[in-house]
Protein backbone atom coordinates (compact mmCIF):
# COMPACT_ATOMS: atom_id res chain seq x y z
CA UNK A 1 0.00 0.00 0.00
CA UNK A 2 3.07 2.55 1.17
CA UNK A 3 4.73 1.50 -2.29
CA UNK A 4 2.07 2.60 -4.13
CA UNK A 5 1.37 5.85 -2.37
CA UNK A 6 5.21 6.57 -2.60
CA UNK A 7 4.93 6.98 -6.28
CA UNK A 8 2.50 9.85 -6.16
CA UNK A 9 3.97 11.20 -2.33
CA UNK A 10 5.57 14.27 -3.93
CA UNK A 11 1.78 15.21 -5.69
CA UNK A 12 0.23 14.27 -2.03
CA UNK A 13 2.63 16.57 -0.16
CA UNK A 14 2.54 19.26 -3.05
CA UNK A 15 -1.14 19.51 -2.71
CA UNK A 16 -1.42 19.87 0.78
CA UNK A 17 1.77 22.25 0.77
CA UNK A 18 0.77 24.63 -2.03
CA UNK A 19 -0.69 28.11 -2.23
CA UNK A 20 -4.31 27.16 -4.05
CA UNK A 21 -4.94 30.27 -5.24
CA UNK A 22 -1.11 30.85 -6.95
CA UNK A 23 0.75 29.90 -10.63
CA UNK A 24 2.42 26.73 -8.29
CA UNK A 25 -0.92 25.12 -7.69
CA UNK A 26 -1.57 24.97 -11.72
CA UNK A 27 2.28 24.18 -12.31
CA UNK A 28 1.37 21.02 -9.68
CA UNK A 29 -1.97 20.35 -11.91
CA UNK A 30 0.05 20.30 -14.96
CA UNK A 31 2.82 17.97 -13.43
CA UNK A 32 -0.19 15.10 -12.45
CA UNK A 33 -1.23 15.29 -15.76
CA UNK A 34 1.45 14.55 -17.24
CA UNK A 35 2.54 11.87 -15.05
CA UNK A 36 -0.98 10.44 -14.85
CA UNK A 37 -2.43 11.35 -17.92
CA UNK A 38 -6.17 12.36 -18.00
CA UNK A 39 -7.59 9.72 -17.22
CA UNK A 40 -4.93 9.00 -14.69
CA UNK A 41 -5.84 12.73 -13.19
CA UNK A 42 -9.17 11.62 -12.75
CA UNK A 43 -8.95 8.40 -11.39
CA UNK A 44 -6.36 10.04 -8.64
CA UNK A 45 -9.21 12.53 -7.70
CA UNK A 46 -11.50 10.36 -6.82
CA UNK A 47 -9.05 8.48 -4.60
CA UNK A 48 -8.76 11.69 -3.14
CA UNK A 49 -12.28 11.61 -2.18
CA UNK A 50 -12.52 8.61 -1.34
CA UNK A 51 -13.69 7.21 2.68
CA UNK A 52 -11.23 5.32 4.74
CA UNK A 53 -13.98 2.42 5.45
CA UNK A 54 -14.45 1.99 1.76
CA UNK A 55 -10.53 1.86 1.04
CA UNK A 56 -9.94 0.11 4.18
CA UNK A 57 -12.54 -2.41 3.21
CA UNK A 58 -11.35 -3.11 -0.28
CA UNK A 59 -7.59 -2.98 0.87
CA UNK A 60 -7.43 -5.36 4.52
CA UNK A 61 -8.96 -8.15 5.39
CA UNK A 62 -7.60 -8.07 9.20
CA UNK A 63 -10.40 -6.47 11.46
CA UNK A 64 -6.99 -5.64 13.00
CA UNK A 65 -4.75 -4.10 10.43
CA UNK A 66 -8.49 -2.14 9.68
CA UNK A 67 -8.82 -0.60 13.33
CA UNK A 68 -4.92 0.61 13.58
CA UNK A 69 -5.50 2.51 10.07
CA UNK A 70 -8.55 4.04 10.36
CA UNK A 71 -8.20 6.40 13.60
CA UNK A 72 -5.76 8.33 12.10
CA UNK A 73 -8.23 10.63 10.35
CA UNK A 74 -9.29 11.78 13.54
CA UNK A 75 -6.05 13.27 14.17
CA UNK A 76 -6.94 15.73 10.66
CA UNK A 77 -10.32 16.34 12.41
CA UNK A 78 -12.13 13.64 10.15
CA UNK A 79 -13.73 10.71 10.54
CA UNK A 80 -13.76 7.01 8.23
CA UNK A 81 -16.72 7.56 6.57
CA UNK A 82 -15.98 11.11 5.40
CA UNK A 83 -14.76 11.91 2.29
CA UNK A 84 -11.28 12.05 1.57
CA UNK A 85 -10.14 10.37 4.70
CA UNK A 86 -8.48 7.58 3.18
CA UNK A 87 -6.04 9.58 1.60
CA UNK A 88 -5.61 11.62 4.85
CA UNK A 89 -4.65 8.18 6.37
CA UNK A 90 -2.19 7.21 3.65
CA UNK A 91 -0.29 10.62 4.01
CA UNK A 92 -0.31 10.37 7.53
CA UNK A 93 0.72 6.76 7.64
CA UNK A 94 3.69 7.79 4.85
CA UNK A 95 4.39 10.36 7.19
CA UNK A 96 4.87 8.52 10.24
CA UNK A 97 6.87 5.01 8.26
CA UNK A 98 9.33 7.97 6.92
CA UNK A 99 9.67 10.07 9.27
CA UNK A 100 8.75 9.02 12.46
CA UNK A 101 6.55 10.51 15.45
CA UNK A 102 8.53 13.76 16.35
CA UNK A 103 8.22 14.66 20.11
CA UNK A 104 10.27 17.76 21.33
CA UNK A 105 12.69 16.35 24.54
CA UNK A 106 11.35 18.49 27.21
CA UNK A 107 8.10 19.04 26.39
CA UNK A 108 5.65 20.98 23.78
CA UNK A 109 7.25 24.00 25.12
CA UNK A 110 10.39 23.61 23.85
CA UNK A 111 8.78 23.85 19.90
CA UNK A 112 7.44 27.05 21.26
CA UNK A 113 10.78 28.20 22.78
CA UNK A 114 12.37 27.20 19.12
CA UNK A 115 10.06 29.55 17.25
CA UNK A 116 10.49 32.64 19.68
CA UNK A 117 13.88 32.30 19.02
CA UNK A 118 13.87 32.34 15.47
CA UNK A 119 11.64 35.44 16.38
CA UNK A 120 14.18 37.28 18.90
CA UNK A 121 17.44 36.21 16.91
CA UNK A 122 16.11 38.22 13.45
CA UNK A 123 15.14 41.36 15.80
CA UNK A 124 11.72 40.36 16.28
CA UNK A 125 9.74 40.79 19.56
CA UNK A 126 6.57 38.82 21.00
CA UNK A 127 3.93 40.35 23.07
CA UNK A 128 2.14 37.67 25.10
CA UNK A 129 -1.18 38.62 27.01
CA UNK A 130 -1.81 41.06 24.68
CA UNK A 131 -5.64 40.76 23.63
CA UNK A 132 -6.26 42.58 19.99
CA UNK A 133 -9.55 43.71 20.04
CA UNK A 134 -9.64 46.08 16.59
CA UNK A 135 -7.71 45.46 13.01
CA UNK A 136 -7.60 49.38 12.07
CA UNK A 137 -8.52 49.97 8.56
CA UNK A 138 -7.63 53.09 6.73
CA UNK A 139 -8.35 54.11 3.32
CA UNK A 140 -9.17 50.29 2.35
CA UNK A 141 -6.03 48.96 3.92
CA UNK A 142 -5.21 47.32 7.47
CA UNK A 143 -3.18 49.81 9.03
CA UNK A 144 -2.65 48.76 12.95
CA UNK A 145 -3.94 47.19 15.48
CA UNK A 146 -5.34 47.90 19.13
CA UNK A 147 -5.00 45.75 21.76
CA UNK A 148 -8.31 45.30 24.50
CA UNK A 149 -5.91 47.55 27.35
CA UNK A 150 -6.28 50.29 24.40
CA UNK A 151 -2.37 50.11 23.16
CA UNK A 152 -2.46 50.58 19.56
CA UNK A 153 0.24 49.44 17.12
CA UNK A 154 0.69 50.79 13.28
CA UNK A 155 1.56 47.69 11.22
CA UNK A 156 3.89 49.70 8.21
CA UNK A 157 3.75 46.51 5.75
CA UNK A 158 1.45 43.51 6.53
CA UNK A 159 -1.43 42.11 9.51
CA UNK A 160 -1.67 38.33 9.70
CA UNK A 161 -4.12 37.71 11.49
CA UNK A 162 -4.27 33.39 13.54
CA UNK A 163 -7.93 33.83 14.11
CA UNK A 164 -11.16 32.05 13.31
CA UNK A 165 -13.00 33.74 10.43
CA UNK A 166 -16.01 34.71 13.06
CA UNK A 167 -13.08 36.40 15.28
CA UNK A 168 -11.77 37.98 12.21
CA UNK A 169 -15.25 39.19 10.38
CA UNK A 170 -17.39 39.69 12.88
CA UNK A 171 -15.11 40.75 16.16
CA UNK A 172 -11.63 42.46 14.63
CA UNK A 173 -13.06 44.15 12.07
CA UNK A 174 -16.78 44.70 13.33
CA UNK A 175 -18.55 47.94 11.53
CA UNK A 176 -16.65 46.96 8.37
CA UNK A 177 -18.60 46.53 5.34
CA UNK A 178 -17.87 42.99 4.16
CA UNK A 179 -18.80 42.03 0.32
CA UNK A 180 -21.86 40.07 0.72
CA UNK A 181 -20.39 36.79 -0.49
CA UNK A 182 -17.72 37.04 2.19
CA UNK A 183 -20.54 37.63 4.59
CA UNK A 184 -22.44 34.66 3.55
CA UNK A 185 -19.58 32.44 3.91
CA UNK A 186 -18.68 33.62 7.22
CA UNK A 187 -22.43 33.00 8.08
CA UNK A 188 -21.66 29.21 7.59
CA UNK A 189 -18.28 28.35 8.74
CA UNK A 190 -19.23 25.51 11.20
CA UNK A 191 -16.76 24.11 13.93
CA UNK A 192 -15.86 20.67 14.23
CA UNK A 193 -16.01 18.02 16.99
CA UNK A 194 -14.72 18.47 20.91
CA UNK A 195 -11.87 18.12 22.14
CA UNK A 196 -11.28 16.14 25.18
CA UNK A 197 -7.89 15.71 27.22
CA UNK A 198 -7.13 13.98 30.14
CA UNK A 199 -3.40 13.86 31.88
CA UNK A 200 -2.41 10.87 34.32
CA UNK A 201 0.68 10.94 35.98
CA UNK A 202 1.35 7.22 37.16
CA UNK A 203 3.64 5.75 39.62
CA UNK A 204 5.13 3.35 37.37
CA UNK A 205 4.98 2.49 33.39
CA UNK A 206 1.64 1.02 32.38
CA UNK A 207 1.11 -2.70 32.24
CA UNK A 208 -0.61 -3.15 28.74
CA UNK A 209 -2.30 -6.49 28.80
CA UNK A 210 -2.50 -6.79 25.10
CA UNK A 211 1.46 -6.92 25.22
CA UNK A 212 4.15 -5.38 27.64
CA UNK A 213 5.89 -3.26 24.76
CA UNK A 214 3.13 -1.29 23.83
CA UNK A 215 4.10 0.58 26.57
CA UNK A 216 7.00 2.21 24.44
CA UNK A 217 4.83 3.24 21.70
CA UNK A 218 4.53 7.06 21.15
CA UNK A 219 0.83 6.88 20.81
CA UNK A 220 -1.40 4.12 20.98
CA UNK A 221 -5.42 4.03 19.88
CA UNK A 222 -7.46 2.22 21.86
CA UNK A 223 -10.74 0.77 20.34
CA UNK A 224 -12.68 -1.93 19.59
CA UNK A 225 -12.54 -1.90 16.27
CA UNK A 226 -13.58 0.02 12.62
CA UNK A 227 -16.69 0.10 13.28
CA UNK A 228 -16.74 1.66 17.02
CA UNK A 229 -14.65 4.43 15.44
CA UNK A 230 -17.37 4.98 12.77
CA UNK A 231 -20.22 4.87 15.03
CA UNK A 232 -18.49 7.01 17.43
CA UNK A 233 -17.79 9.86 15.35
CA UNK A 234 -20.94 9.57 14.31
CA UNK A 235 -22.69 9.67 17.46
CA UNK A 236 -20.56 12.87 18.71
CA UNK A 237 -21.47 14.39 14.79
CA UNK A 238 -25.30 14.17 15.81
CA UNK A 239 -24.66 15.70 19.41
CA UNK A 240 -24.10 12.27 21.42
CA UNK A 241 -21.56 10.87 23.79
CA UNK A 242 -19.99 7.59 22.19
CA UNK A 243 -20.66 4.35 24.36
CA UNK A 244 -17.24 2.99 23.44
CA UNK A 245 -15.06 5.82 22.44
CA UNK A 246 -11.60 5.65 20.45
CA UNK A 247 -8.74 6.19 23.00
CA UNK A 248 -5.96 8.18 21.47
CA UNK A 249 -3.23 7.01 24.23
CA UNK A 250 0.11 9.75 24.36
CA UNK A 251 3.03 7.96 26.13
CA UNK A 252 5.85 10.74 25.98
CA UNK A 253 8.00 9.41 28.59
CA UNK A 254 8.44 6.05 26.44
CA UNK A 255 10.17 8.33 24.31
CA UNK A 256 11.63 11.38 26.07
CA UNK A 257 12.46 9.92 29.86
CA UNK A 258 13.47 13.70 30.69
CA UNK A 259 9.07 13.60 30.94
CA UNK A 260 8.99 12.32 34.68
CA UNK A 261 11.30 11.53 37.85
CA UNK A 262 13.09 8.54 37.36
CA UNK A 263 10.73 4.87 37.14
CA UNK A 264 7.32 7.25 37.08
CA UNK A 265 5.33 8.11 34.06
CA UNK A 266 3.40 10.41 31.79
CA UNK A 267 0.23 9.38 30.26
CA UNK A 268 -2.09 11.71 28.16
CA UNK A 269 -5.25 10.71 26.36
CA UNK A 270 -7.17 12.34 23.65
CA UNK A 271 -10.49 12.05 22.75
CA UNK A 272 -12.02 13.18 19.51
CA UNK A 273 -15.39 11.98 19.12
CA UNK A 274 -17.00 14.62 21.77
CA UNK A 275 -19.94 16.66 20.72
CA UNK A 276 -19.70 20.50 21.49
CA UNK A 277 -23.23 20.45 22.36
CA UNK A 278 -24.55 17.40 24.57
CA UNK A 279 -27.57 15.98 23.14
CA UNK A 280 -27.76 12.70 24.64
CA UNK A 281 -25.41 9.57 25.32
CA UNK A 282 -25.33 6.83 23.08
CA UNK A 283 -24.70 4.34 26.67
CA UNK A 284 -27.95 5.80 27.74
CA UNK A 285 -26.54 6.72 31.36
CA UNK A 286 -25.28 10.11 31.51
CA UNK A 287 -27.80 12.95 31.28
CA UNK A 288 -27.74 15.41 28.78
CA UNK A 289 -28.97 18.20 31.13
CA UNK A 290 -28.78 21.61 29.40
CA UNK A 291 -26.08 20.16 26.99
CA UNK A 292 -23.18 22.30 28.06
CA UNK A 293 -19.75 20.44 29.36
CA UNK A 294 -20.53 21.11 33.29
CA UNK A 295 -18.15 19.37 35.92
CA UNK A 296 -20.17 16.78 36.15
CA UNK A 297 -21.19 15.62 33.24
CA UNK A 298 -16.91 16.25 32.19
CA UNK A 299 -16.36 13.95 34.89
CA UNK A 300 -18.61 11.14 34.39
CA UNK A 301 -17.51 10.83 30.64
CA UNK A 302 -14.13 10.88 31.74
CA UNK A 303 -15.21 7.99 33.98
CA UNK A 304 -16.17 5.91 31.64
CA UNK A 305 -13.03 6.42 29.11
CA UNK A 306 -10.74 5.76 32.27
CA UNK A 307 -12.98 2.52 33.02
CA UNK A 308 -12.32 1.23 28.89
CA UNK A 309 -9.00 2.17 29.29
CA UNK A 310 -8.82 -0.17 32.80
CA UNK A 311 -9.22 -3.06 30.47
CA UNK A 312 -6.50 -2.98 28.74
CA UNK A 313 -3.57 -1.05 30.75
CA UNK A 314 -3.81 -3.50 34.35
CA UNK A 315 -2.31 -0.57 36.67
CA UNK A 316 -4.24 2.05 35.75
CA UNK A 317 -6.75 2.42 38.39
CA UNK A 318 -3.52 1.69 41.34
CA UNK A 319 -0.63 3.24 39.48
CA UNK A 320 -2.66 7.00 38.92
CA UNK A 321 -0.89 9.64 41.18
CA UNK A 322 -2.46 12.78 39.70
CA UNK A 323 -5.22 12.96 37.28
CA UNK A 324 -6.24 16.38 35.13
CA UNK A 325 -9.44 16.15 32.83
CA UNK A 326 -9.60 19.01 30.18
CA UNK A 327 -13.31 19.57 28.75
CA UNK A 328 -14.35 21.57 25.63
CA UNK A 329 -15.28 24.45 28.02
CA UNK A 330 -11.36 24.58 29.45
CA UNK A 331 -9.64 24.07 25.96
CA UNK A 332 -11.72 27.46 24.68
CA UNK A 333 -10.76 28.76 27.57
CA UNK A 334 -7.30 28.27 26.62
CA UNK A 335 -7.72 29.50 23.31
CA UNK A 336 -9.82 31.68 21.38
CA UNK A 337 -9.96 30.09 18.49
CA UNK A 338 -11.29 26.50 19.93
CA UNK A 339 -14.70 27.64 19.37
CA UNK A 340 -16.73 24.94 21.72
CA UNK A 341 -13.68 22.91 22.12
CA UNK A 342 -12.59 21.97 18.64
CA UNK A 343 -8.91 21.49 18.61
CA UNK A 344 -9.03 22.32 14.80
CA UNK A 345 -10.89 25.88 14.37
CA UNK A 346 -13.35 25.02 12.03
CA UNK A 347 -14.77 21.26 10.90
CA UNK A 348 -11.82 19.68 8.26
CA UNK A 349 -14.61 17.85 6.10
CA UNK A 350 -14.12 18.58 2.15
CA UNK A 351 -16.41 21.22 1.83
CA UNK A 352 -14.38 23.50 4.62
CA UNK A 353 -11.11 22.03 2.70
CA UNK A 354 -7.94 23.13 0.89
CA UNK A 355 -9.72 25.66 -1.91
CA UNK A 356 -12.84 26.09 0.40
CA UNK A 357 -10.76 27.05 4.08
CA UNK A 358 -10.96 29.29 5.58
CA UNK A 359 -14.10 30.53 3.25
CA UNK A 360 -16.14 29.15 0.43
CA UNK A 361 -15.62 32.26 -1.56
CA UNK A 362 -12.62 33.55 0.04
CA UNK A 363 -9.18 33.37 -2.61
CA UNK A 364 -7.16 31.83 0.21
CA UNK A 365 -5.32 33.78 3.05
CA UNK A 366 -6.49 37.05 1.52
CA UNK A 367 -9.08 39.18 2.89
CA UNK A 368 -11.01 42.21 1.35
CA UNK A 369 -8.18 44.88 2.69
CA UNK A 370 -4.92 45.46 1.34
CA UNK A 371 -2.40 44.25 3.61
CA UNK A 372 -4.32 42.13 6.23
CA UNK A 373 -3.76 38.16 5.60
CA UNK A 374 -5.85 35.39 7.67
CA UNK A 375 -3.77 32.45 8.42
CA UNK A 376 -4.02 29.71 11.09
CA UNK A 377 -5.92 25.99 11.38
CA UNK A 378 -9.19 27.29 10.01
CA UNK A 379 -7.12 28.54 6.96
CA UNK A 380 -5.51 26.00 4.19
CA UNK A 381 -3.51 23.97 4.78
CA UNK A 382 -5.96 23.33 7.81
CA UNK A 383 -4.61 22.57 11.47
CA UNK A 384 -1.57 20.73 12.76
CA UNK A 385 2.19 21.82 13.83
CA UNK A 386 2.79 22.69 10.53
CA UNK A 387 2.29 26.53 10.66
CA UNK A 388 1.80 25.89 6.34
CA UNK A 389 -0.54 28.88 6.37
CA UNK A 390 2.01 31.47 8.02
CA UNK A 391 4.45 29.89 6.28
CA UNK A 392 3.08 30.42 2.51
CA UNK A 393 1.74 33.87 3.25
CA UNK A 394 5.34 34.59 4.42
CA UNK A 395 6.52 33.20 0.80
CA UNK A 396 3.90 35.75 -0.73
CA UNK A 397 5.27 38.76 1.29
CA UNK A 398 8.46 38.20 0.21
CA UNK A 399 9.02 36.99 -2.98
CA UNK A 400 10.62 38.78 -5.12
CA UNK A 401 8.05 41.57 -7.49
CA UNK A 402 8.16 41.21 -11.30
CA UNK A 403 10.84 44.61 -11.38
CA UNK A 404 13.29 43.82 -8.33
CA UNK A 405 12.28 45.07 -5.01
C1 LIG B 1 -5.59 19.19 22.75
C2 LIG B 1 -5.00 19.38 21.38
C3 LIG B 1 -4.07 18.47 20.90
C4 LIG B 1 -3.51 18.65 19.64
N1 LIG B 1 -2.57 17.75 19.20
C5 LIG B 1 -1.92 17.98 18.03
C6 LIG B 1 -0.83 17.16 17.62
O1 LIG B 1 -0.44 16.23 18.31
N2 LIG B 1 -0.23 17.42 16.44
C7 LIG B 1 -0.62 18.46 15.64
O2 LIG B 1 -0.03 18.68 14.60
N3 LIG B 1 -1.66 19.26 16.01
C8 LIG B 1 -2.30 19.06 17.18
N4 LIG B 1 -3.33 19.86 17.56
C9 LIG B 1 -3.77 20.93 16.65
C10 LIG B 1 -2.80 22.09 16.68
O3 LIG B 1 -2.46 22.38 18.02
C11 LIG B 1 -3.42 23.34 16.05
O4 LIG B 1 -3.97 23.03 14.79
C12 LIG B 1 -2.35 24.41 15.88
O5 LIG B 1 -1.83 24.78 17.14
C13 LIG B 1 -2.91 25.63 15.20
O6 LIG B 1 -1.89 26.57 15.12
P1 LIG B 1 -2.20 28.04 14.72
O7 LIG B 1 -0.89 28.72 14.58
O8 LIG B 1 -3.17 28.10 13.64
O9 LIG B 1 -2.98 28.74 15.91
P2 LIG B 1 -3.13 28.58 17.44
O10 LIG B 1 -2.25 27.51 17.99
O11 LIG B 1 -4.58 28.55 17.69
O12 LIG B 1 -2.49 29.95 17.94
C14 LIG B 1 -3.13 31.18 17.75
C15 LIG B 1 -2.78 32.06 18.91
O13 LIG B 1 -3.35 33.35 18.67
C16 LIG B 1 -3.94 33.80 19.86
N5 LIG B 1 -5.00 34.75 19.52
C17 LIG B 1 -6.20 34.50 18.90
N6 LIG B 1 -6.90 35.62 18.80
C18 LIG B 1 -6.14 36.60 19.33
C19 LIG B 1 -6.33 38.01 19.51
N7 LIG B 1 -7.44 38.64 19.11
N8 LIG B 1 -5.34 38.73 20.11
C20 LIG B 1 -4.20 38.11 20.52
N9 LIG B 1 -3.96 36.80 20.38
C21 LIG B 1 -4.92 36.06 19.80
C22 LIG B 1 -4.48 32.56 20.54
O14 LIG B 1 -4.62 32.78 21.92
C23 LIG B 1 -3.36 31.57 20.23
O15 LIG B 1 -2.35 31.62 21.19
C24 LIG B 1 -3.91 19.73 18.83
C25 LIG B 1 -4.84 20.65 19.32
C26 LIG B 1 -5.37 20.48 20.59
C27 LIG B 1 -6.36 21.50 21.13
Amino acid sequence: MLNEFLGKIDLAFGLLGADLWRYNALKLLQTARKRLGSRGLAATGAELLEPATAWLDRTFTSPVSKALLAPWALHNGLGPDDASSAFITKVIGAAVALGGMPVPVGGGVKLVDALLGIVTDNGGAILTNADVAKINISGGKASGVTLADGREFVANKSILASTTPHALYNDLLAGQQLPPEVSRSVETFRYGRAAIQIHLALSEPPLWKADPALKDVAIVHVLDDMNSLSESVNAANRGYLPARPTIVVGQPTSVDPSRAPEGKFILWIQLQENPRKIAGDLAGVIDPGDGTWNQERLNAYADRVIAQLCEQITNLQSATLAKVVLGPQEIEAMNHNLVGGDPYSGDCRIDQYALWRPLASATGHKTPWENLWHIGASTHPGPGLGGGSGYLVAKRLTSKKLFGR
